[in-house]
């Protein structure tokens, strides 16, 4: 991202959208997509909930991925139709799956048996049926333990595969569902798409074992997950939509006339954002020096959470190169962006660009220490 001048007068810390790199994403998203019949798109909400971003997404045909009852609410409010809209997560509330149900969604991503039945339960009350894909838990990494059946980790998400027949049994009998496939999010911030091809081959198996028993699903939904660079920013500022659907095409055996769906999140957002933040003090210690911003953990979340990189950039200094802790105000010690970080020789008053923010970043943002929310700001 370049930056005009008017970026040293902002009031800060502000998040900085780039709406004309959110476009050319969208572009590129949407026309490496159409080149396969029968793939649909699902802006994962939860990476960036913002209005004024989600109406453009919503503008490209993109259809809406959500996690919670208002976040199906604000997709509504963004413009994205009932019908593109579906719905995951591990707990839904009564009040969600109403809300769900009342705006027809086009499609419940259901995570267990118990609530598939309160969601059976629900639409029976309302005179409804819900659609419901099942979310699998595929395993994908544990291929190579195929024989070791005790000590897998297991996570909260996802039907385990060693259930899954249990369970699209007991679905297909609950009257107010309509079971209309299988979903599959396998994690974050994956560049390798080796991964996503065992993904490919893991739901071929899975699917090809079902079909044998006569079990077949109109929808297949591959979840998000595609990661971008957080390296360089400046350097391929879109995520490799091409490498990632050419992946699927060439490595998933789709039944006919199958539609199959996905959920990317981060590889939209994430460089269309960054944090603005203003330096209060640097802080000279007897082996580091501490770069003190007004942006803070609260701020943006990411690094004390799961110590994720960012890279910073120090635009108002062209002085030679020091390194510095670049830490925030708040009084936890995990409230720190970045350790040992080059930067250009740092003064009070100086701004710091935060980049590729615009995933899980404003979201994320919280009042701790009764500070303000973050301001937002848009160029493009
Ligand atoms: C978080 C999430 C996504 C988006 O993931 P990204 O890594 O941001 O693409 C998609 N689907 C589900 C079910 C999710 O929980």
């Amino acid at each position: 991202m370049t930056y005009d001048d008017t970026i040293g007068r902002l009031p800060t810390p502000c998040y900085y959208y780039n709406l004309e790199l959110l476009d050319a994403t969208l572009k590129n998203v949407a026309e490496e997509s159409s080149r396969y019949p029968g793939f649909h798109l699902h802006y994962a909400v939860k990476a960036n909930a913002n209005p004024v971003l989600l109406k453009r997404i919503s503008s490209f045909g993109l259809g809406a991925d959500c996690v919670s009852g208002n976040e199906v609410l604000r997709a509504l409010e963004c413009g994205f139709p009932a019908g593109k809209i579906v719905y995951a997560g591990v707990g839904k509330n009564d009040r969600e799956i109403e809300t769900a149900l009342a705006n027809d969604i086009f499609c419940f991503n259901s995570e267990s048996l118990p609530e598939v039945e309160v969601i059976n339960n629900i639409a029976g009350r309302m005179h409804k049926t819900a659609r419901v894909a099942l979310r699998v838990n595929p395993n994908v990494d544990a291929n190579t333990h195929h024989y070791i059946t005790t000590g897998i980790e297991e996570n909260k998400f996802g039907i385990y595969l060693y259930d899954l027949e249990r369970v699209i049994g007991a679905v297909q009998k609950l009257s107010h569902i309509e079971l209309i496939g299988l979903h599959f999010h396998i994690g974050s911030q994956i560049t390798d798409m080796n991964v996503f091809r065992s993904l490919c081959l893991k739901v071929n198996e899975i699917q090809e074992k079902l079909r044998r028993q006569g079990i077949t699903f109109p929808h297949i939904n591959f979840g998000g997950g595609l990661g971008i660079d957080y390296d360089r920013p400046y350097g391929e500022p879109i995520a490799d939509f091409k490498s990632y659907f050419e992946t699927f095409a060439r490595f998933y055996e789709a039944p006919p006339l199958q539609q199959i769906h996905f959920e990317p999140g981060r590889a939209i957002v994430a460089h269309c954002g960054d944090l603005i933040a203003k330096v209060l003090y640097v802080k000279e210690g007897k082996k580091k020096k501490f770069v003190v911003l007004d942006a803070g953990m609260n701020d943006l979340l990411r690094p004390a959470l799961y110590q994720a990189f960012h890279k910073i950039e120090n635009i108002a200094s062209d002085k030679p190169e020091e390194k510095y802790d670049v830490v925030g105000p708040i009084c936890e010690s995990s409230d720190c962006f970045g350790k040992d970080v080059l930067l250009n020789s740092v003064s009070r008053g100086d701004t710091i660009v935060i980049h590729s923010t615009g995933a899980y970043g404003e979201v994320m943002a919280s009042q701790y220490n009764l500070r303000e929310l973050p301001g937002t700001f848009y160029t493009g």
